[in-house]
């Protein structure tokens, strides 16, 4: 009865887990933007959140699928911990709220294959001939879900925008909630063209909600991989965030949960996406919405001409207007003066309150500002240790291996020097001599169209680089056994390919494959058979040298991989795990566990074709070893050799 016994207890021992859980479980909400409506948004989610609580064993994950306004409304009541939503909204949270930054990027799914970009259609009635291009748009009603949002609304205002409309004057926005919403005022004629994200137009034609060829898109833009059609650039997909207030080992599950969804998983399928990968860029959008000044960015604090020249212009009429006038003028000066003021104690607010390190230079890199962030990230005190003195110099005169980091290839000195923005990871010395990664943007600084210097934000990225560290390599180990798992194996096969066709070498590929497992598993359970794919996992670690690539291709398959090793050496080594794997023995439960493992080897040559040829190789001399009676080794002779 062992087996049983042994049954009995796992059951017993789940079952306090699972209860002991339950009780000691965080409970946290999840809040998703319902940009298809939301019903449509909900049944699109829920599969995704039931993966996570299948996945999570301390949290449990709550779907709330809410409008945007709600939304932001229950983060600032503090009743949402995680939020999923589009570009737009994250910068919005991130400008108002306190974050943990961008955990994963959703990947859409576009008839099977990964998009990682979202984009805008700009939609007409396919009879309206008068609208053929983005300039046809003047004086037209146009419908949108909501300036709110990226796909429905800034992406294709942006395009206009740099067609050369004026979207205040030129264009009537009417805002209708939904995507849907919009399709429907496009189609009874009630606005003459509407904004909807990628993606919509084509899931209602092939639900057939809409018939097809009814629409068109107005001057799409063809992208490269991008199937769906578009009017706009594209820009990054879903950002999934954290607020601040969340546990970091919570948000690291998580994040580590949606990672590991698969493409080809029922959750993945059920939501119609391709997974989550790590965080995109989200610059592109911050960018645009600094160029409309849409929300955030509102309150735009560098003037244009145009803005001066209004603002002046009023000024001049009223001037002339006699001496009631110049009394209102007086006034209007007042008030004009104390906005100064008031903008100037925002500006400075603003300055000490961001968590981004600011600071500004001159055009030789002297620092002619410095916010309290940026000092308590170099370890300064007080900014009259940096106001005057060269940047470069201060914190960023070496590279992260020590080497002298020249000034003229900094990117903040060659900005000063050629007025271009840049954005790039750099590396900056605290006073204490510590070095930390850094996100950094440089822009250039200009008075009257005189470059003057450059103004850098930056950021600590210390934390994210190495939960990045920590995530691929966990996504390249396989959970059971720790040897490489099938997707990093076939990475390291291909790299160690390359190799061997560029220095001539000879390798040798194995395949692996223990015999009869079956029966392993069905006398002594499936846990035992677990622990016996370990133990072969263990042997061929002790048996083979550090440098050979060890990985498991699936089940009870593996595959090893002898760089620079002749075939009489390799035979060798084979030989050798062969005969420890029969020596071994497993004692589970006073069972005693044995088994034997067949193998197939062949010779990589330079001359085939690719790595795949050389594993169908090896798998044939592995099947030869199964036919020939098993624990034993076989190798494939090519014909050519
Ligand atoms: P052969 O000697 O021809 O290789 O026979 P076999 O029984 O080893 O081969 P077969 O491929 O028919 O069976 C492999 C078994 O391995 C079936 C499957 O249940 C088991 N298996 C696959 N993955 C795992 C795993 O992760 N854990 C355990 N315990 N068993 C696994
Ligand atoms: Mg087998
Ligand atoms: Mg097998």
């Amino acid at each position: 009865m062992p087996i049983l016994t042994r049954l009995n207890y796992f059951a017993l021992l789940s079952f306090f887990a699972l209860s002991a859980n339950a009780d000691s479980k965080t409970l946290l909400n999840f809040g998703v933007f319902s940009y298809l409506g939301e019903s449509q948004t909900y049944a699109k989610f829920s599969p995704i959140i039931d993966y996570l609580n299948t996945q999570l064993v301390n949290e449990e994950i709550k779907l709330h699928v809410l409008p945007h306004d709600v939304l932001f409304e229950q983060i600032k009541q503090g009743h949402i911990d995680i939020v999923a939503t589009n570009p737009t909204h994250f910068l919005m949270a991130r400008h108002y709220f306190e974050l943990s930054g961008v955990i994963a990027t959703l990947v859409e799914s576009h008839q099977g294959q990964p998009s990682y970009l979202l984009g805008g259609a700009i939609i007409a009635r396919h009879d309206r001939h008068d609208i053929q291009q983005l300039s046809d748009l003047k004086h037209t009603r146009i419908g949108i879900p909501s300036i709110f949002n990226m796909g429905g609304y800034r992406t294709q205002a942006y395009e206009l925008h740099r067609a050369g409309l004026n979207l205040k004057r030129d264009v009537e926005f009417i805002e209708l909630g939904t995507h849907e919403a919009v399709i429907n005022a496009v189609v009874n004629k009630q606005v003459d063209a509407g904004f909807v994200r990628d993606g919509i137009l084509e899931r209602l034609e092939a639900q057939q909600r809409l018939q097809t060829g009814l629409l068109k898109v107005v001057q799409p833009k063809i992208h490269d991989g991008f199937t769906n059609q578009v009017s706009t650039r594209l820009y990054p997909e879903w950002p999934v965030f954290a607020l601040k207030h969340v546990d970091e080992q919570s948000v690291r599950r998580i994040a580590s949960a949606l990672f590991s969804l698969e493409p080809d998983h029922p959750a993945a399928m059920a939501a119609g996406i391709h997974g989550f990968t790590i965080p995109a860029d989200y610059f592109s959008v911050e960018e645009l919405a600094r160029h409309l000044r849409l929300p955030p960015f509102e309150q735009a604090p560098d003037f244009t001409f145009a803005d001066t020249w209004q603002r002046w212009s009023a000024f001049y009429w009223l001037f002339i207007g006699g001496a009631i006038a110049t009394l209102f003028l007086t006034f209007w000066i007042l008030a004009l003066l104390k906005r100064e003021k008031a903008e100037h104690q925002r500006f400075e607010l603003l300055l000490s309150t961001v968590g981004e390190g600011v600071y500004g230079t001159d055009r030789i890199g002297n620092c002619t500002f410095i916010n309290p962030a940026a000092l308590t990230m170099l370890g300064l005190e007080d900014d009259k240790q940096v106001i005057g003195y060269n940047q470069h110099d201060l914190f960023h005169h070496h590279y992260p291996n020590g080497y002298p980091y020249p000034q003229c290839e900094c990117p903040i000195h060659k900005t000063t020097q050629d007025g271009q923005t840049r954005r790039t990871e750099e590396w900056f010395i605290r006073a204490t001599g510590e070095g930390f990664p850094v996100n950094l943007v440089v822009t250039p600084l200009y008075q009257e169209d005189r470059l003057i210097g450059s103004v850098v934000v930056f950021q600590d990225i210390t934390e994210l680089k190495k939960l990045q560290q920590k995530l691929v390599a966990q996504s390249h180990v396989d959970a059971l056994t720790g040897l490489a798992n099938r997707r990093y194996l076939l990475q390291l096969m291909h790299q160690e390919f390359e190799r061997i066709k560029r220095n001539q070498h000879s390798a040798v590929l194995i395949m692996a494959d223990l015999d009869h497992f079956k029966r392993v598993n069905d006398t002594y359970g499936h846990a035992a058979g677990d622990d016996v794919l370990k133990a072969f996992a263990q042997l061929m670690r002790d048996t083979l040298r550090k440098t050979d690539i060890i990985g498991r291709l699936g089940g009870e398959e593996f595959v090893i991989l002898l760089p620079e090793t002749a075939l009489d050496q390799a035979l060798e080594m084979a030989e050798r795990l062969k005969h420890n794997a029969q020596m071994f023995s497993l004692n589970i439960d006073q069972q005693i566990i044995q088994f034997t493992v067949s193998l197939g080897m062949v010779e990589i040559h330079p001359d085939h074709k690719d790595i795949e040829t050389s594993l169908a190789k090896a798998d044939n001399a592995l099947y030869q070893a199964k036919s020939n009676g098993r624990n034993r080794i076989e190798v494939y002779h090519d014909p050519s050799h």
